[in-house]
């Protein structure tokens, strides 16, 4: 399988070489370069499977055997998925009124980030090993993308991981999961500055090529292919837990509610159609409605800035894998994709071009919806199940409540709900709830916590170059001693 760029100059790669890049050269992002075609018995096949079942056919699928043989794939994901909480890895809970709830988070860190990035770091491992190489991987986070990535990479041979979190700006449980990982190869600053701020210092040090490519530095965030990939799983998992049959012809389409930011889980929802997953999309966002507008009215235009919404990890101005939806629509035509991709980046706005957005609104429906409108469905879900919600799970349940109401006769639904209220305790105080706090989340509070701090004052980016070569120089001698 070869992946190319939605931009068309970039040479094409295997996995391996999608794995390791996180934009291709020419900006854009990797895709298959053809993408396969299921047919109704693998479909039938894969119905009965487990979610990792799935998660396994798929990466077969899209990394080839000649690059990573079948029981060595297995093993990977066995290993990626072994510190889940939930014996099925992923949970569908069937409620009230039709609400069905896919539960991605019974990851570690509690939020569905912990899927993705457990194989992808798994991945990482097993090239780097193979090839006796070694990276470091850099984060800038505001919340979710840090925590779910240490708890990937921790303990993790031929990889270290430097997390930068803006002092003040995550939550407490967000904080506390990162800063309570005490394993060498972890290495956590608080910054004190926003999330905009911090992301400076990280910029500047990935701008220098020479530096990336001698340290071999790499960042872990949703535009990287092999998370999309394996997000694909949870369309073909809802899929197969909704569908009333599988003999009826053509197969029942399940309408599948995708809660967004960066429209990761939706480029990985519109793959899974495109092979043959009978699934109507729905995109679901905040008030951060840049990917709605560009549904409803075909403007994928900046706003002026970001709102801050109750359901935070979604709080993002740019949804960098429309890219990939766009590159799609097109019928792969990496020219119209630079085009808009490129207008897109020197003024900020464009008007999707009418048939692309006629295609994009056939292939999608979208919602924007406000916090009192997740604080309103949290609070219904609540009263209706006694089930707690979080505000991201909520901006998609506040779809199918709205469905309902207006008893359109409907497909059966499934919502993916990303996070478990358990981690956002402040908004499930807003919808005048009582917080549940598991446990392991309590237990932080008493943890020990290593955090380094970049003062105001503090020449940020010369801290983290230093780290950075540390880390470098650690590795080398490490390598020297092993081989003598
Ligand atoms: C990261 C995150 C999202 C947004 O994910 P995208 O990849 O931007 O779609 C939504 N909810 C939670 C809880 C998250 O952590």
């Amino acid at each position: 399988m070869w992946y190319v760029s939605t931009r068309g100059v970039a040479p094409r790669v295997n996995f391996e070489g999608a794995l390791f890049s996180g934009y291709a050269p020419d900006g854009g992002l990797f895709m298959p370069e053809e993408l396969p075609q299921l047919d109704r018995g693998t479909l039938c096949q894969w119905s009965t499977l487990s979610y990792p079942g799935l998660v396994k056919e798929l990466c077969a699928l899209f990394i080839g055997s000649e690059l990573l043989p079948k029981d060595e794939l297995n093993d990977l994901i066995d290993r990626a998925f072994s510190r889940f909480r939930h014996r099925e890895v992923v949970h569908l809970s069937r409620l009230r009124n039709g609400l069905n709830v896919l539960e991605l988070w019974h990851g570690v860190t509690y939020a569905f980030k912990d899927l993705s990035l457990s194989c992808t770091t798994q991945f990482l491992q097993y090239f780097l090993e193979k090839r006796e190489k070694h990276v470091t991987v850099v984060v800038g986070t505001s919340g979710d993308t840090g925590s779910a990535a240490i708890e990937s990479v921790q303990g993790a041979k031929n990889m270290d991981i430097i997390v930068l979190l803006p002092k003040g700006h995550c939550t407490k449980i967000q904080e506390l999961q990162m800063t309570t990982v005490l394993k060498q190869n972890v290495h956590v600053f608080g910054v004190e500055g926003n999330s905009d701020e911090l992301d400076e210092p990280i910029k500047t040090v990935f701008a220098d090529v020479a530096f990336v490519k001698k340290h071999n530095l790499m960042s872990l965030n949703s535009i990287n292919w092999s998370r999309v990939l394996v997000q694909m799983a949870h369309h073909f998992f809802a899929y197969f837990q909704c569908t009333p049959s599988l003999d009826t012809h053509p197969l029942p389409l399940v309408e599948v509610v995708v809660p967004t930011g960066a429209a990761g889980n939706l480029a990985a929802g519109y793959i899974a159609q495109k092979i043959g997953l009978p699934i109507r999309l729905v995109v679901a966002v905040n008030r951060n409605d840049i990917i709605h507008r560009t549904v409803q009215q075909g403007d994928f235009s900046l706003s002026e800035a970001v709102k801050s919404t109750l359901a935070s990890a979604m709080d993002i101005q740019v949804p960098y894998n429309m890219e990939r939806v766009f590159w799609l629509l097109s019928g792969s035509d990496s020219q119209v994709t630079r085009a808009l991709m490129e207008q897109f980046e020197r003024t900020q706005s464009v008007n999707l071009p009418k048939e692309l957005h006629s295609k994009l609104s056939e292939a999608v429906t979208s919602v924007s919806v406000s916090d009192e409108a997740i604080t309103q469905t949290m609070g219904r879900c609540w009263d209706e199940n006694q089930y707690l919600l979080c505000p991201h799970s909520a901006v998609a349940v506040n779809y199918h409540y709205q469905q309902i109401d207006r008893q359109q006769p409907s497909t059966p639904r499934c919502c993916l709900a990303p996070a478990s209220a358990a981690k956002f305790p402040e908004a499930v105080l807003a919808a005048g709830l009582t917080p549940e706090t598991p446990a392991e989340i309590v237990a932080l509070e008493h943890k020990e916590t290593r955090c380094t701090l970049m003062r105001r004052g503090d020449n940020w980016m010369l801290m983290l170059r230093d780290t950075i070569e540390d880390l470098s120089r650690q590795w080398r001698s490490h390598a020297l001693n092993t081989s003598q």
